[in-house]
């Protein structure tokens, strides 16, 4: 495969940042493209595994919903299509497979994540056996100060208006620090290595994925 030079370039900070999630207890796996990415959940989560998910553009782009969904050999606690959603997100605390995206990761080796509910962070933090986390290159960030720029400006706002939610961030274009019962923004959360030597396990994308 011929790579541009911005994918070139981008693959060189990707092998750098890797070296940093390692050494904070990730287990780490780079791939291309999205299609590589998706493969290698799939091959990933074992038959017969309970899988839950965080809310994720991402994982919805990717198809991992619809594919989860069809696959009969797996228990997926599908939070998307039930009427007790607050027993899936329970559910999903127990799930040996967790997938989710994050906010942002810090070329110093750290996740940062915002969530409305917490269920999300909460299943990153404990719960879940195996927890991956799939990451576009748009979601790379120098540190944990352009990490909260980068969340303020693009992916809260960006989810309000993907959630529907009438916050201030979506009149304004970028984060108000409201403190509406709408919001999306209750918990904030570094997590700066993973307790368990690779319980959570990052791909790193060389694509734009979510926001
Ligand atoms: S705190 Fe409020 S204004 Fe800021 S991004 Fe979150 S929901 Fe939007």
């Amino acid at each position: 495969m011929k790579h541009e030079p911005k994918q070139i370039i981008m693959r060189e900070k990707l092998e750098r940042l890797a070296s940093r999630l390692e050494a904070n207890n990730f287990g780490v796996t780079i791939t291309e493209t999205a299609e590589e990415a998706v493969e290698f959940i799939k091959h990933q989560i074992p038959s017969g595994a309970s899988v839950g998910v965080g809310g994720s553009v991402t994982l919805d782009e990717l198809g991992l919903i619809d594919w989860l969904r069809d696959n009969p050999d797996l228990k997926f606690i599908d939070r998307y299509r039930t009427d007790d959603r607050k027993k899936a997100f329970h559910d999903a605390l127990l799930a040996e497979v967790f997938l989710m995206s994050t906010n942002a990761v810090t070329m110093d080796g750290f996740l940062y994540n915002i969530d409305g509910t917490g269920n999300r962070l909460a299943a990153l933090i404990y719960g879940p056996d195996k927890v991956y986390v799939i990451a576009g290159a748009n979601k790379i960030v120098k540190d944990l100060e352009e990490a909260k720029t980068r969340v303020e400006q693009i992916a809260a706002p960006a989810n309000c208006v993907r959630l529907n939610k009438d916050n201030p961030c979506v009149k304004m274009g970028e984060c108000m620090h409201c403190n509406h019962e709408s919001t999306i923004c209750n918990q904030y959360a570094v997590t700066r290595r993973s307790g368990e030597k690779g319980r959570i396990h990052i791909i790193l994308v060389n694509e734009e994925l979510g926001y």
